[in-house]
């Protein structure tokens, strides 16, 4: 099946009991037993639910995964992920990482004995300098936020192959329409659903997709024991979500290609982050691992301090500015006051995010209407 049947069918049938098209929404927390223990394969809302079921089986479809889990929210499901590990094992991952999941490691996990390594992943050979006896996991992010910097999955793959290293990456910005990291060789695909996947920013949510069978009984044992599932209101917006995602991103990508060549050609603009260029340093990469170039562009001012910045997004109408990313409305953000607001003044800058960048989620509105919003925004 290809990208767009799956993201309808995908993992779906008509539902067993009425043959309604849509799976129901099972707003149950527990099933009526014949006998004790003998039930139709649902005891209990934590470990199965058929609303969330229908919607695990749609993300490994669109993954071209085996197994899918959904979670209440992205960073619980990155959370799963670190329940794998034991004290005293390492993990390796980028610099360019959401801030989330850089609290999580180094706010949570350091404590249970946990060793991070983050290390500047553009030079992908590098990460093997990190590797010991002890790495258990390489957690990467490709394209990272809000830099656009694109990492090479199959040299990471190739490089967590040899040393039996697990692979896990956030898929996030990418989706599955423009990339499937388990066929270059990840083992473990992460996405904060509540971004492009949900698409409608009306929910919050997060999956794993794997293809190990064994892997796979680890993570349902974790979702189950430690109990970050998604409830099933949730999980039926999602996946109603998931139908639309192909043509979506159709648009997320055109309005981005237009918006990131508008800033490119515009006099109060001094760079542009967008891998479709042909001088974005890793375009090459970007070009044979990603379908096209997704929604996501930052760019920075020519003028360089907060204040215009801030005054560029306060003129922003159709642009609304606010956290997150990935619904079908553009949003625009601030990532060294929101974002990256924790992270100090100095290595903030050293990543890029210096005080005139602007990070734009790229929506599905016309885009004429996009460019006439940036063009009396940028007019400072
Ligand atoms: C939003 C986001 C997360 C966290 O997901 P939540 O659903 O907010 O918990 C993780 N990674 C990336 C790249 C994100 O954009």
């Amino acid at each position: 099946m290809k990208f767009n049947t799956k993201a309808i069918h995908g993992g779906q049938k008509p539902d067993k009991a009425f043959s309604s098209v849509m799976p129901p929404i099972y707003q149950t927390s527990t099933y009526a037993q014949a006998q004790p223990g003998k039930h139709k394969g649902y005891a209990y809302s934590r470990t199965h639910n058929p609303t969330r079921h229908a919607l695990e089986s749609a993300f490994a479809s669109l993954e071209n995964g085996k197994f899918g889990l959904a979670f209440g929210s992205g960073l619980a499901a990155i959370d799963a992920v670190l329940k794998l590990l034991k004290p005293y094992d390492e993990v390796i991952s980028t610099s360019d990482l959401y801030g989330g999941t850089y609290r999580l490691f180094t706010n949570i996990y350091k404590d249970f004995g946990i060793k991070f390594h983050f290390v500047n992943m553009e030079e992908a050979m590098s990460i093997e300098n990190y590797v010991t006896s002890k790495t258990k996991l390489i957690w990467i992010e490709t394209p990272t936020n809000p830099m656009m910097n694109i990492i090479d999955i199959e040299v990471i793959a190739d490089i967590a192959k040899k040393h039996s290293i697990l692979f896990a990456i956030d898929n996030t910005f990418a989706t599955p329409y423009l990339q499937t990291p388990l066929d270059l060789g990840a083992d473990i695909v992460m996405h904060s659903a509540t971004k492009y996947l949900g698409g409608h920013s009306d929910v919050i949510m997060g999956a794993l997709v794997v293809n190990d069978e064994e892997l796979a009984k680890q993570l349902y044992f974790i979702q189950n024991a430690s109990g970050a599932i998604c409830g099933p209101q949730d999980a039926f917006l999602v996946l109603r979500g998931i139908k639309t995602l192909a043509v979506r991103m159709q648009r997320h990508c055109e309005n981005g290609a237009a918006i990131a060549k508008y800033l490119a050609s515009h006099s109060n603009v001094k760079d542009v982050y967008w891998p479709g260029f042909d001088n974005h340093p890793n375009h090459t990469v970007a070009k044979s691992q990603m379908k096209d170039y997704g929604g996501m562009v930052s760019f920075t001012l020519i003028s360089e301090t907060y204040e215009t910045a801030i005054k560029v997004l306060e003129n922003l109408r159709v642009f609304t500015l606010a956290e997150s990313l990935g619904g079908v409305e553009s949003l625009v953000g601030h990532p060294a006051s929101m974002t990256h607001g924790s992270i100090p003044k100095k290595d903030r800058e050293s990543l890029g995010i210096v005080d005139s960048l602007i990070r734009l989620s790229v929506g599905i509105e016309d885009k004429e209407d996009l460019i006439e919003d940036l063009e009396q925004a940028l007019d400072f």
